[in-house]
């Protein structure tokens, strides 16, 4: 998966634990991060916050999961298994990650890369066809 290339600062998050009125252990809450991505069109990187929120309910089969409204996506975990907060906190930066990521429009390095240094250093300037047809007038 192409992803963020460099993790500019540490992800804040916030989580909030609480049974909801059907019994079920939903973990919610938010995280963002601040990343450098690579720019689709320049290919240069830029930097970008991501954030997202999410809701999850705990399930331990298919059927919980199955059972479980629009709102709430499902968190597999075997019953012998430990919550790994940092997972889940990753798993949703990556969703938060834009598909094709570019700078806003009209900001892309594109025109710079190729400026004015390169041109000066270039070697003398072959002579062109239409110097070559003036010379023949
Ligand atoms: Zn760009």
């Amino acid at each position: 998966m192409q992803a963020a290339t460099a993790i500019d600062e540490p992800a804040r998050v916030q989580l909030a634990f609480k049974r909801d009125d059907s019994g079920r252990r939903v973990i919610s809450g938010t995280v963002s991060c601040a990343v450098s991505l690579q720019c689709q069109r320049c290919l240069t990187s830029f930097s970008n916050e991501l954030s997202g929120e999410f809701a999850l309910a705990l399930v331990y089969n298919d059927e919980m999961a199955k059972a479980l409204p629009a709102e709430l996506d499902p968190l597999l975990l075997m019953p012998d298994e430990q919550l790994e907060v940092a997972g889940i906190v990753e798993d949703e930066l990556l969703l938060s990650l834009p598909m094709h990521a570019m700078h806003p429009e009209g900001s892309c390095q594109i025109e710079t890369q190729f400026g004015m240094d390169e041109v000066e250093q270039a070697p003398e300037r072959a002579p062109s066809p239409f110097d070559i047809l003036k010379d023949l007038k």
